[in-house]
């Protein structure tokens, strides 16, 4: 090990343990910790969040990550945490301190102000904040820009190294020229599938047992993972054996079934990172969007594969005796790829998902690009709605004010929900190739595909970026093709287009 690497060594680590803390005080938040507790944690938070940066940004630990940026004998690991460490450096200089420190006070603001005009019906009164979160992040975006590099850009780059707006165009333009015909097409065959059935008195404890029976059925390891429950479910990693994942409880039994197997996705990825990266700077998952192509693989690709549910649907059966005894499986398979454009982009089934994201994106990028005016949002969202899913919001809350994301300044976000779609879907054809896969859900094995998911992309970490792992995995660079294609066989199918009526 080089001398100035042995010198950042403990740095990093005092940085990790900071930010470790900080993320189960956030999760505690979330979980288990009395209501009260809310601004006494926000404090502690603050205050970790504060040394974190302080960490950071000490020239000592600059200088050290300058020397080490020279030195060539770093192994390969090494070379990747610095290079993350000069990136968080980077980004952490070049906004002025007292822009970001009044931004982070905006948020706060913001989001409260989001939360009450969601509830009032009321865009009004959002839209002046609304107006300036937006100018901050187009400012920051401009500090951290390469030259002529275009503002929605950096922000996409963000959260998805090497896509831009040349790449997402062509990729939601493929969307949407096959995709929304294609729904048309399935939304006039009028074929109703009966789901309703998922929807009753399904008892919590019972949706319970049944949760963690699935999360452990995909491998999700509860030897180093625990389930909660939360208002919203998500996934926090501590390190890779520690690994915790949420859900909540409705009278609508799919809707936590689901979200359990796509968030034990999540924390499958992170549990399958290798130890010598865990704790570090590269110790998670490479992008956003390939953490979301992970989740969304077990959620759907596999559990949602009527191949996956021929062993085990008369697990579920025993849970819910009385719900589902008279429900036979290829109906329950049904139900839950039914498909039905809907308002509310976390409730949407797989093929209309991605065109609530495709909504977003054109609308982020006029915002950015275009200085679209942010009074205009509420009647072109509705429009957009209209056009691409055929039905109207009545009112904000169920429409431009469904989502947190913009309240809290994050633009350039929600292209990676359905990136992480495709990728996902992508690998999917690739593997399929290389091993029975239906066959092995069939087995109830799923050991082998968990194993090759890891063995080609959670042990990475952030080792390589998700354009990177996809193409050495696959052998192809990132294409939409393959997603819209398991998109339009798995619905055609299902809906009983034939062949030659699917285009
Ligand atoms: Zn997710």
């Amino acid at each position: 090990m080089s001398k100035s690497y042995e010198a950042l060594k403990p740095l990093l680590e005092k940085a990790m343990a900071y930010q470790t803390a900080k993320i189960l005080f956030e999760w505690d938040n979330e979980t288990l910790a009395p209501e009260a507790a809310g601004p006494y944690t926000s404090k502690v938070v603050g205050t970790l969040s504060d040394s974190y940066f302080h960490i950071i940004t000490d020239p000592e630990f600059q200088s050290l990550v300058n020397e080490c940026k020279k030195e060539k004998g770093l192994a390969e690991v090494e070379a990747a945490i610095v290079r993350e460490a000069a990136e968080e450096i980077e980004e952490l200089e070049k906004v002025p301190a007292e822009e970001y420190r009044a931004f982070s006070e905006l948020v706060s603001e913001s989001t409260r102000s989001w939360a009450k005009a969601k509830k009032d019906q009321d865009f009004e009164s959002f839209a002046p904040i609304l107006k300036k979160i937006i100018d901050y992040q187009k400012k920051f975006a401009k500090y951290r820009a390469k030259d002529g590099q275009k503002l929605y850009d950096v922000m996409l780059d963000t959260y998805e190294k090497g896509f831009d707006m040349e790449t997402l165009d062509r990729f939601f333009g493929e969307l949407k020229e096959e995709l929304v015909p294609f729904l048309k097409e399935l939304m006039d065959r009028k074929k109703d599938i009966d789901d309703s059935f998922l929807t009753g008195d399904y008892p919590e404890e019972k949706q319970e047992q049944a949760a963690r029976f699935f999360a452990e059925y995909v491998g999700f390891d509860f030897d180093k993972g625990v389930l909660a429950v939360s208002a919203h479910p998500f996934t926090t990693n501590l390190h890779n054996h520690d690994v915790r994942i949420t859900t909540h409880y409705s009278d609508r039994v799919d809707s936590s079934l689901f979200s359990v197997i796509h968030e034990a996705g999540h924390g499958i990825y992170e549990l399958g990172i290798r130890d010598d990266l865990t704790q570090t700077l590269v110790g998670q998952g490479a992008s956003m969007g390939m953490h979301e192509s992970q989740s969304r693989f077990f959620e759907n690709i596999i559990g949602r594969n009527p191949a996956f549910w021929e062993p085990v649907y008369t697990k579920l059966q025993e849970i819910f005796p009385e719900q589902l005894k008279s429900v036979m499986l290829e109906q329950f398979v049904k139900a839950v790829n039914k498909v039905e454009p809907g308002l509310i982009r976390t409730e949407a089934d797989e093929l209309t998902y991605s065109l609530h994201v495709l909504i977003r994106y054109e609308i982020e990028k006029q915002l950015i690009e275009e200085d679209l005016s942010v009074d205009e949002l509420p009647k072109l969202w509705a429009d957009k709605y209209e056009e691409y899913l055929g039905i109207r919001p009545e009112n904000v809350s169920e429409g431009v004010l469904q989502d947190i994301h913009w309240s809290q300044g994050s633009f350039g976000y929600f292209p990676s929900y359905a990136l992480g779609s495709a990728f996902g879907a992508q690998m999917y054809a690739f593997m399929k190739k290389h091993m029975d896969f239906d066959g092995l859900l069939k087995k109830g094995d799923i050991s082998a595909i968990r194993e090759y998911l890891r063995e080609h992309i959670h042990q990475y970490g952030k080792l390589k970026t998700s354009r990177e792992i996809l193409k050495e995995m696959t052998g192809e660079d990132f294409t939409p093709k393959y997603y819209i294609q398991y998109l339009k066989d798995k619905y055609g199918a299902l809906y009983g287009l034939t062949g030659s009526e699917r285009r």
